[in-house]
């Protein structure tokens, strides 16, 4: 059976327009069922946009550390803040490294695209200050979920690794990842 791992539903950009730099969608950073999640490197306390109409549906932002040491390596999942929103055919989209606190919405709540549902941070597995968002569905596979493609309203650039940085590029993710 041939797979189409794209979106359905269609996305807006979950940073705003004067916030949005470095965008990097890496798999080797992700993993597998992670491959598609998008890393928007943002200062901590930028403001994060609900991408698709939807029910929040998961909101856990008490936790206030994150980093690379091997705490945060044992536990990816134990330190990290983030938010779930479900959305029509089944997606749903995950904001990961909130800030302590950093949620603006409840469980339940009904959310329009590019509303503001919280604020960035560097909680959990984190090289440095960004957002990590992702759209997912459920699947019978051992995780129990895979990301998909995302299909974004407006064109966006998305650096797929490292090497391909420019030299400005280069210099913001360094700056950022201090
Ligand atoms: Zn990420």
């Amino acid at each position: 059976m041939v797979f189409m791992a794209m979106s359905k539903n269609c996305y807006s950009v979950p940073i705003g327009k004067k916030d949005v730099g470095l965008v990097v969608s890496d798999p080797k950073v992700h993993g597998d069922f992670l491959k598609h999640a998008v890393d928007f490197v943002v200062p901590e306390g930028t403001e994060v946009l609900a991408a698709c109409k939807g029910k929040v549906s998961g909101v856990h932002i008490d936790s206030d550390e994150g980093g690379v040491s091997d705490k945060y390596r044992a536990d990816p999942w134990g330190f990290v803040n983030w938010i779930t929103i479900d959305h029509e055919n089944g997606e749903f989209s995950q904001y990961f490294h909130l800030r302590h606190g950093g949620s603006c919405v409840e469980v339940g709540q009904e959310v329009e695209a590019g509303e503001v549902i919280g604020y960035s941070g560097n909680t959990g597995l984190s090289t440095g200050p960004h957002l990590h968002f992702h759209v997912a569905v459920e699947n019978d596979s051992e995780v129990g979920w895979e990301t998909l493609k995302i299909r974004f309203e407006e064109s966006l650039r998305v650096v797929r690794k490292k090497s391909d940085f420019s030299e400005e590029e280069r210099k913001v993710f360094l700056e950022m990842s201090d």
